[in-house]
């Protein structure tokens, strides 16, 4: 029989890991809190037709990435490549358009493309976004944008580069497409496979192109030559309020005229954050903009937005290559292993693994009567911090034997002052834990 696995570009998160993700994901929620975002949670499954009318149907990721199948009524359903689509079809549906007023949201979960799989590239990846809806102003640019640092600074990533351009309106889109095209017709020639059939069908993704040969690599082309006065205003205005909240140009961010996303439904403002630990071609660790046409596009009430998504994977890339080789502080096992010897110490010690849940303290047993040296390597293995040991001589005395598993120092405590006495000892440890 063929071995089964997880498919290509999919990974599993054991509980160590699944660990460290929660860390980063309430972390990630206190934050959002902080500036008034709330959580949203869409679907993961969509009309493929949400994706190609809102990314365009010469975007990449609908052209090349979508992960599609056909359904028993035999419509076109995708897995979301991405968490703006599905945000914007849900603010419409739920007539969110139509009250005016903000709406702030943030999501986090799977995104699927079918990619193929590298390192920082996977099938099924992990994001993290917010979207505000409703407010033109450049000052939401700029919170946005503050928002997207204080996140990666939170995680504890620093050493990462902010890229800030505009973009422009719909009106000078056509402008602009003629500028890119105009700067690469002397090299056409000599660009990439790919590049040659951009520049006819999507030549803005020309300045995006990762392949080291492509003769795009030479030629920054300054976007800010299509955009007109009226987005100009914004972007400064939106750089000032940025230097008003203490970042700094060309130290806090970067002005680059010839960032483009992926994605075309962008206006405006557009950012992306790389980090050098990333390297090669999938060096980004996030990136957004303002998106004022989306809503509208897809048949909602003309309604400004901007946002941001993170992607999961690539953050914990970065992290685990600054992290220290060793135990990591943020995963845990259960804080008390109770080890009964003897089937009438066990049956105490259900009752007391019983009563310590109950306090809020998490423990684990063994019911299959191990020696007590195995039950103190399983402790240890699951990195308890702390042992109740039971045997006839503890029962005849009306006590548990305690063991701090860090220092090995063990005392005798009265059955009935057990719960008390455990929560003081994991109370004192919680306070110098990092993780808390
Ligand atoms: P995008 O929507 O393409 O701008 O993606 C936003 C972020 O999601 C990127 O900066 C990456 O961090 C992450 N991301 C996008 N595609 C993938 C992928 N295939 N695998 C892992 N992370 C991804």
């Amino acid at each position: 029989m063929t071995a089964l696995k997880a498919l290509g570009g999919t990974s599993d998160l054991l509980p160590d890991e699944a660990e460290r993700w929660q860390h980063l994901e309430a972390t990630a929620r206190s934050l959002f809190r902080l500036y008034g975002f709330r959580e949203v949670r869409t679907p993961i499954l969509e009309e493929a037709q949400l994706f190609l009318q809102s990314l365009g149907a010469q975007a990449e990721i609908v052209t090349k990435q979508m992960v599609l199948f056909k359904d028993r009524g035999d419509r076109e359903i995708a897995l979301r490549p991405e968490g703006t689509a599905s945000a914007v079809r849900a603010f419409i549906e739920k007539g969110l358009d139509t009250t005016g007023g903000l709406t702030r949201w943030y999501y986090l979960g799977p995104m699927f493309r079918a990619e193929r799989p590298q390192a920082g590239r996977r099938r099924q990846f992990h994001q993290i976004g917010v979207e505000l809806f409703g407010s033109p102003a450049p000052y939401q640019d700029a919170e946005v944008i503050q928002l997207l640092r204080a996140l990666l600074l939170k995680f504890g990533i620093d050493r990462f580069r902010l890229n800030l351009n505009s973009l422009g309106c719909r009106s000078d889109r056509k402008g602009m497409l003629e500028l890119v095209r105009g700067s690469f017709t002397p090299v056409q020639e000599q660009l990439c496979p790919e590049c040659k059939e951009r520049f006819t069908r999507n030549p803005l993704r020309i300045l995006d192109c990762k392949e080291p040969e492509c003769a795009s690599r030479r030629h920054p082309v300054d976007l800010s030559k299509a955009v007109c006065a009226g987005c100009r205003d914004h972007f400064e205005t939106v750089l000032q309020a940025l230097e008003g909240a203490g970042l700094k140009r060309d130290v806090d961010y970067s002005l680059d005229p010839s960032l483009v996303r992926g994605l075309d439904y962008y206006t405006k403002t557009a950012f992306e954050v790389i980090h050098p630990d990333l390297g090669g071609a999938q060096n980004a660790l996030g990136g957004g903009g303002r998106y004022d046409d989306l809503v509208e596009s897809l048949g909602g009430v003309s309604t400004p937005a901007v946002g941001f998504a993170v992607g999961m994977e690539r953050v914990f890339m970065v992290l685990d290559k600054s992290r220290s080789q060793g135990t990591d502080e943020t995963a845990r096992g259960p804080e008390v292993f109770v080890a009964a010897l003897g089937e009438a110490s066990l049956r105490e010690g259900i009752r007391l693994l019983t009563q310590l849940r109950q306090s809020g303290i998490s423990g684990v047993t063994d019911y299959e009567g191990r020696s007590l040296r195995r039950q103190l390597e399983q402790a240890n293995r699951l990195g308890c911090r702390l042992v109740l040991m039971l045997g006839d001589q503890e029962q005849a005395k009306g006590v548990v034997t305690l063991k701090e598993m860090s220092t090995g120092e063990q005392m005798e405590v009265p059955l009935e002052s057990c719960v008390a006495e455990l929560k003081k000892r994991l109370q004192n440890q919680k306070g110098s834990d990092p993780f808390w």
